[in-house]
């Protein structure tokens, strides 16, 4: 049988430390065999995005403009011990934040169920899959710690002079102060990146912010979702049989909780940082969690949504044996390439993608799994492998296929 042949190179994105290894183990058992794979290579690894100046990220992410998609490897985001790891000529800025300022995007995350790791709230029979504002709120605040007694202004100053002055409070001893901002323009993307993907995976949308306490701030999410969805989706969500519903942050946590999953959850940023944790934990492992940012004019980007797991290479380094699971970073690869099948309409490449993600899920439920799995699951007697073993035995059951 003739290898699956591809019209347009995936933007390949290397990464760094046992990611790194998985992702040269996972194209050469699991890609390269099936698969004439065509990438464009960029090796977004510290020392090349160092020895570059990281010129080569910026390029990873125009790349990722021109072609529509493209597929990540974790990658080390540099911290003070880094410099020296790696004898830094900068402290470089996280990838993520750099490829997502790039494409204006907005992050989907979505737990793997499988058999034998069932998710804490036993009515979650499917996925839920958590979108979160990635601009701006608390994570772009300004704060003070107010010293003593005095009066806290909010003063927003026109480019032609005119002022907006409201009082936040008379302070009579000492405080705190936060400032905070969002713009109509980042919160329009997140809003439309939400509708297209909703469209794009067949899934209801849920909304929900503090518009009631909130009453301009957490308001104005509202109605800008609101008008986009009124103009431009509400028509394409009925003819496709599929619902918007904007709550209260509290009644969606409380209803979640209820359903049985399958919808995404639109969440401000804050909201989005802790619930996707609730959500990840409570579905048993960071390393069964899909990833993947969609910029609003329908680029997308894929990865797992765990790091590049540093304590395992460093065993690897030293000879150990590591079960690192690869689930997620497979998942990365079958999501790129079932968009660039859709894509560039090669249906094999689509079939590819959800057969190679049902051996990666079959295997697991044949008792085949790596440790962090085999830790928590509730299959018996299973089996556990090392890192390569894994993706041996995934190998072996996709051929059964
Ligand atoms: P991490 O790589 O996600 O790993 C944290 C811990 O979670 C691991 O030590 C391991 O636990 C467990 N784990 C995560 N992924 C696993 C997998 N695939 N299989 C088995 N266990 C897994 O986070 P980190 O150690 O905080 O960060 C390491 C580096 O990754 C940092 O330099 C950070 O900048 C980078 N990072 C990158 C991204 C990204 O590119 N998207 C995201 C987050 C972090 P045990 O040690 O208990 O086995
Ligand atoms: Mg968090």
């Amino acid at each position: 049988m003739g290898k699956i042949q591809m019209k347009t190179p995936l933007v390949e994105m290397d990464g760094d430390e046992m990611t790194r290894i998985l992702w040269q183990m996972i194209k050469e058992e699991l890609l390269l065999p099936f698969i004439d794979l065509k990438t464009e290579y960029y090796d977004l690894g510290l020392e090349y995005r160092n020895k570059t100046d990281d010129q080569v990220t910026i390029d990873s992410a125009e790349a990722t403009k021109k072609y529509g998609v493209a597929v990540k490897c974790a990658t080390i985001t540099p911290n003070a011990a880094r410099m020296t790891e790696y004898n830094l000529k900068e402290m470089w800025k996280s990838p993520n934040g750099t490829i997502r300022a790039a494409l204006d995007g907005t992050v989907f995350r979505a737990p793997i169920q499988v058999k034998g790791i069932e998710p804490c709230v036993k009515n979650w029979e499917k996925p839920i899959t958590l979108a979160r504002h990635a601009y701006g709120d608390v994570y772009k605040n300004t704060e003070i710690k107010v010293p003593g007694a005095g009066k806290a202004e909010l003063v927003f100053t026109a480019e032609d002079g005119t002022e907006i002055r409201e009082t936040i409070h008379e302070f009579d001893g000492p405080g705190i102060l936060q400032g905070i901002h969002n713009t109509d323009r980042s919160i329009t993307s997140f809003a439309r990146a939400c509708f297209s993907y909703a469209l794009d995976t067949k899934q209801d949308l849920w909304f929900a912010t503090k518009d009631t306490i909130s009453k301009k701030y957490d308001h104005n999410f509202k109605d800008i979702f609101q008008d986009i969805f009124e103009k431009d989706y509400k028509s394409k969500f009925e003819a496709a049989g599929l619902e918007y519903f904007y709550t209260l942050i509290d009644d969606a946590v409380a209803r979640v909780m209820k359903t049985k999953g399958g919808f995404i959850w639109a969440c401000k940023n804050y909201d989005g940082d802790v619930m996707s944790d609730m959500v990840s934990s409570a579905c048993g492992s960071l390393a069964m969690m899909t990833s993947v940012l969609v910029s609003p004019d329908g680029v997308y980007e894929y990865e797992a949504a765990h790091g590049t797991v540093q304590r395992h290479y460093y065993k690897h380094l030293e000879g150990e044996e590591t079960s690192t699971n690869s689930v997620a970073t497979i998942f990365a690869w079958t999501g790129a390439l079932r968009k660039r099948g859709e894509l560039d309409e090669i249906p094999e490449l689509m079939e590819f993608a959800d057969k190679l993600e049902k051996a990666t899920l079959k295997t697991i439920e044949d008792g085949k799994m790596t440790k962090d799995l085999a830790l928590i699951t509730s299959l018996e007697d299973v089996t556990v492998l090392n890192s390569q073993e894994f993706i041996r035995a995934v190998r072996e059951t996709m051929e059964t296929f």
